[in-house]
């Protein structure tokens, strides 16, 4: 199938869709119910129209059966748990904890809660107890919902440090354990299956969640009801959905893209949403591709640069006739990524960023627009973006092309982050005047299209240049012996900072000088000797935090032999 053929929401127009753009409009398509509350536009909403037997949900369970949902049945279990929270005497804006596998009860959950006006905070299932404990503190967690063995294993010694945790909630037991750990399905059990949703303001808290924790400390990001619309227009117009579509976003619900994008955008758009219990294995994801006809699919470079490696030709081994759509968040994509997409599925995979601050997609790549490999693309209508300068805490656009500088979006838009959980100071350093300041530096192209250089915090200075480790990172990715790269700035009192690479290499490649040698060659034909690493070392893996992105400041570290700081989201298999 043509792509390009089936693309309803046509962004040749973007200028002009940019131009009409109005929020209160997109609010419009959505309910007359007063305010806004995510899980009627999500879920009631399709449940009482013409979608509510089609499919809402599929979760595929580690031993390939699933457990589907119609729109009307996640209707009726969303209410469940909602009046769950309300027999229980939770009250609005209180914080519901999820500590689980991409199992079932995680989406009644997150939802019967957005229902409740709860507040909604999902956990990654494989923390361990102190990053539990910290964000349970931190968060205020009134309820938390898990399984009987994480909660064995790593929460049941907790509760003591823990007073205003009321309830655990244990999905897989049938009988409450005491007044304080109950079983989920007696629970359900008991509750009626109506659930009459108050009014929820737009700026309602509805969300809570912790970030990736790359650059430091993770912070504890507060999002509001109102957010959907943003997760509305992004499914609409990025994610291209169309009536019958089957989508699936690999990311864990732990962290933002899983909720606004593994729940929220597909199901406010009325399509299918795909869960896979397991974690990355190339086999089994080219088979659910194949098995449940996937047309859409969201990922993230660090699995894409995992399918690269293998010798799979996912086009001729399996029927993929169904896929329209390939999409990537989380890092940059490379260009070579982009590519290969091209080649091995006959479409461009498409970049787009964003940020837990952002609460969704705010610059991408369309499939109707020309798409520019190694670019994030160009902003959503509704989103001002700008790349500035900033000195002194005063905050200068750039208008010229391709200068380097911050980038920065205009406030105003709907999942814009409400607040930094405890740390007022820190959020509002944020902003400077209207704009909301992303720590990400960028520059644009003529055509209006975003490149990423680099974390404010990551950036090299070397020699009177400001480098971008992704743009090393890429460049090296392009010699042929290397598989994945990371590129830090070290102390050097002669220059500022050495460019340093840590490389991985392809299977069959041997670490020695040799190759070495013609790695800094190439960097330093492609890059220039100021840019081109000085220091190559050949590693086995590159630390990653567990929602796949490199931990630059890791290697720093460890490089310097300073403390290595929160290591919480490190990934350790
Ligand atoms: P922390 O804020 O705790 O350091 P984090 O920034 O990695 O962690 P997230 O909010 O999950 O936490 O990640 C957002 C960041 O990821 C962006 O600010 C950007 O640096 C990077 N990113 C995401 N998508 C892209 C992309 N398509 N291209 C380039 N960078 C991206
Ligand atoms: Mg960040």
């Amino acid at each position: 199938m043509d792509p390009t053929t089936t693309i309803r929401h046509n962004l040749e127009d973007y200028e002009k869709v940019r131009g009409t753009f109005s929020w209160d409009s997109i609010a419009s398509e959505l309910s007359g119910l007063p305010g806004m509350n995510i899980a009627y536009e999500a879920v009631d909403r399709h449940a009482m129209g013409t979608l509510k037997d089609t499919l809402a949900l599929r979760c595929i369970r580690k031993d390939r059966s699933f457990q589907d949902f119609t729109y009307a049945e996640l209707k009726t279990q969303t209410s469940k748990f909602a009046n769950v929270l309300q027999n229980l005497g939770i009250k609005k804006e209180a914080r519901i904890f999820s500590f689980a596998g991409r199992i079932p009860e995680l989406y009644i959950t997150a939802l019967g809660t957005l229902k409740h006006r709860a507040v909604f905070c999902p956990l990654f299932s494989v923390f361990g107890p102190e990053p539990i404990y910290q964000r349970l503190s931190r968060g205020d967690a009134s309820i938390l919902v898990t399984s009987s063995a994480l909660f064995e294993k790593k929460v049941s010694k907790l509760l003591d440090r823990l007073p205003s945790l009321h309830y655990v909630i244990l999905t897989d037991i049938t009988e409450h354990i005491s007044d304080k750990i109950l079983s989920f399905s007696k629970l359900m059990e008991k509750a009626s299956e109506e659930y009459q949703i108050q009014e929820t303001k737009a700026e309602d808290a509805a969300l809570l969640h912790f970030t990736s924790g790359t650059t430091g400390m993770p912070k504890g990001v507060l999002h509001v009801h109102q957010a959907v619309l943003t997760h509305y227009i992004t499914g609409k117009y990025v994610l291209d959905f169309h009536e019958g579509d089957i989508f699936w976003c690999t990311a864990d619900p732990g962290w933002v893209t899983g909720t606004s994008y593994g729940i929220i955008s597909p199901l406010v758009n009325g399509v299918t949403c795909i869960v896979d219990e397991e974690e990355f294995d190339a086999l089994r994801w080219y088979s659910i591709l194949e098995e449940h006809q996937v047309s859409i699919w969201y990922t993230a470079p660090t699995a894409i640069r995992r399918l690269m490696r293998m010798e799979i030709n996912p086009r001729e081994e399996y029927h993929l006739e169904h896929l329209r759509l390939i999409l990537s968040v989380g890092e940059p994509l490379h260009a070579e990524g982009v590519l290969w997409g091209k080649e091995k599925f006959g479409m461009p995979i498409l970049d787009n960023w964003w940020q837990t601050e952002t609460g969704g997609i705010m610059i991408a790549n369309y499939s109707s627009m020309k798409v520019k490999p190694g670019s994030m693309g160009k902003p959503l209508p509704g989103i001002e973006t700008g790349i500035a300068e900033i000195r002194d805490q005063v905050l200068t656009l750039i208008t010229e092309p391709n200068i380097q500088g911050h980038l920065v979006l205009k406030k105003g838009f709907p999942s814009l982050f409400r607040a930094y959980l405890h740390e007022e100071e820190r959020f509002n350093k944020c902003f400077i005047g209207d704009w909301y300041i992303s720590g990400d530096l960028a520059k644009k192209d003529a055509d209006g299209y975003f490149w990423f250089i680099g974390r404010a915090d990551d950036i090299i200075k070397t020699s009177g240049h400001m480098v971008g480790p992704f743009e090393v990172e890429s460049t090296l990715m392009r010699h042929p012996a290397v598989a994945e790269a990371a590129v830090i700035g070290k102390p050097e009192p002669a220059i500022g900072e050495l460019v340093k690479a840590f490389v991985v290499l392809k299977p069959g490649n041997e670490a020695g000088e040799e190759l070495m040698l013609d790695i800094t060659g190439f960097a330093r034909k492609e890059l220039g000797p100021a840019v081109a690493p000085k220091e190559i070392e050949f590693v086995e893996s590159i630390p990653k935090t567990r929602s796949g992105k490199i931990l630059r400041r890791l290697l720093k570290a460890r490089e310097l032999g300073l403390p290595e700081g929160d290591l919480s989201t490190l990934e350790t298999n």
